[in-house]
């Protein structure tokens, strides 16, 4: 499996059931999430099917501490010596590989079904040690600038990525794209996920990535904001 171009400059790395993204720049390579334990085979398939080695893997951003965002991460530091990055909420998990903290299912049956088939609090992963932690709001100086958003209710310690240069979102698990764009499989808190998708209706991007199902290369704020957007005001 190598990697398939979304837009110029960012690929998406499938890695079983999950995405990863790998941003390329001036300044190296950067990449989105780390998927699923024992996935890290998927990365470097991907940094070498675009001429690329695993030693300008420069930095590795987390949307959040579930496992199949982080399963894989520690394999890919051990090659790579990326700088990791996390919002603080998420730190400690992923430092001690686990337990997690508890979701509901999202609401619908499919919900119930995935929630349990795809998420066991208890599960353990190999600790993975972050070098910075991220902040609402702030601008990370990588590949001409990403600006991280605080998006919590999936997971507390949740974040969206927007990479300036080619209006690219990146999701996490704030919301899906599976059959259309759609609820993660659970909440730690419902209210504040819903708050979030409409924090990404609000945007401006024309592309997005999701952790799980296709990205949308073009027009993609146009169907947040039909799906989660504000009524304008009469
Ligand atoms: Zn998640
Ligand atoms: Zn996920």
């Amino acid at each position: 499996m190598g990697a398939k171009l979304v837009i110029n400059g960012v690929h998406v790395v499938a890695m079983g059931m999950a995405n990863a993204f790998l941003i390329e720049s001036d300044d190296g390579l950067t990449l989105i999430d780390a998927g699923f334990p024992a996935k890290e085979a998927a990365v470097f398939g991907a940094i070498k099917a675009i001429g690329r080695s695993a030693d300008q893997l420069r930095h590795l951003i987390f949307t959040h501490g579930h496992p199949d965002h982080i399963g894989s991460a520690a394999a890919i530091v051990r090659r790579t010596s990326a700088r990791t990055y996390m919002h603080p909420l998420d730190i400690s998990i992923t430092e001690s590989g686990g337990p997690f903290r508890p979701m509901r299912p999202a609401p619908g049956l499919l919900g119930q079904v995935l929630c349990r088939l795809f998420f066991n609090p208890d599960e353990r992963m190999e600790p993975v040690t972050i070098d910075q932690p991220l902040s609402d709001g702030e601008l990370l100086p990588i590949a001409g600038g990403i600006e991280v958003i605080h998006t919590p209710g999936h997971c507390a310690g949740h974040v969206a990525l927007l990479w300036r240069p080619g209006r690219m979102l990146f999701a996490g698990d704030v919301c899906t794209n599976l059959m259309g764009l759609g609820d993660p499989v659970g909440f730690e808190n419902l209210e504040q996920g819903r708050a979030s998708q409409r924090k990404l209706a609000g945007l401006s991007f024309d592309a997005a990535g999701f952790g799980h199902g296709g990205p949308i290369p073009r027009d993609a704020s146009t169907r947040f904001r039909n799906k989660w957007g504000k009524e304008s005001p009469a």
